[in-house]
């Protein structure tokens, strides 16, 4: 069975204290989510040892939201999959636009950052979606279906009972501009589609899907009533613990 998931992504915002303050904030509020909305935030690297001491014993999940593609040794700045996981935490972020974008994460990367987090361990909450670009030349089927099996080819129906896909298409995150209702929907079926030709149709129906891109409380109600959309992914809304924890009351 699928979870409902909603998930924060923090990126590079908050000192240690502020993100601690924010992750109590978050523990003290996620007693007002039903059971079944799965909780999680995603923090930079320098926050992960004192978040993982405030969410522990809660039903708050603890994801990094980057590891790196090596096993270990010298790659200076990076941080390993295992290291990840011997802070605590249970999740990372892998393939996040900004990071295919800035810090060159190509497809290839990203199926040795996945085996690696996978093999200790954590969960991946693996990014796919398309430029305004790709979108506008009608290829957003094409990228979004490139992106997830240029990945998921290299792992097993199994693997998948730990990879988390979220679609986020990269004209909507920070924008301001949500894909409406119905556009994330198609892209979800898709990528739903996708996995049950990859996988059959028990994975594809097992997997957890989430969008994107400025959902927020005011819209995070009709995206999540999608049958194929399974929560959210949140950069900017989950930077406010009461935005976050209403967006988990969307369901
Ligand atoms: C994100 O970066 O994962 C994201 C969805 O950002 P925002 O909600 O701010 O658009």
């Amino acid at each position: 069975m699928r979870k409902k998931i909603v998930a924060g992504n923090w990126k590079m915002n908050t000192t240690v204290p502020e993100g601690v303050q924010l992750a109590k904030e978050v523990v003290a509020k996620a007693v007002e989510v039903p059971s079944d909305v799965k909780l999680i935030i995603a923090t930079p690297a320098t926050h992960l040892v004192p978040v993982a001491e405030v969410v522990k014993g809660s039903v708050v999940g603890l994801s990094a939201e980057n590891c790196a593609d090596k096993e270990k040794g010298a790659y200076t700045g990076e941080i390993s999959a295992a290291m990840v996981a011997s802070t605590g935490a249970q999740y990372t972020i892998l393939g996040h636009s900004e990071r295919r974008q800035y810090y060159g994460e190509t497809d290839e990367k990203l199926v040795e950052k996945t085996k690696l987090a996978l093999a200790n361990g954590l969960g991946v909450i693996l990014c796919v979606g398309e430029t305004l670009e790709e979108r506008e030349a009608g290829k957003h089927f094409d990228v979004v279906g490139a992106q997830t099996l240029n990945v998921l080819n290299h792992f097993s129906a199994e693997d998948m009972k730990n990879i988390i896909i979220a679609y986020e298409p990269v004209w909507a995150i920070g924008t301001g501009k949500t894909a409406t209702a119905d556009q994330a929907e198609e892209i979800h079926a898709f990528i739903r589609k996708t996995l049950a030709d990859k996988f059959g149709a028990q994975v594809a129906d097992d997997t957890t899907i989430l969008y994107g891109g400025s959902c927020k409380p005011s819209n995070a109600n009709e995206l999540f009533a999608k049958s194929d959309i399974d929560g959210g992914l949140i950069g900017g809304a989950a930077l406010k613990a009461e935005d976050f924890i209403q967006i988990a009351l969307s369901f």
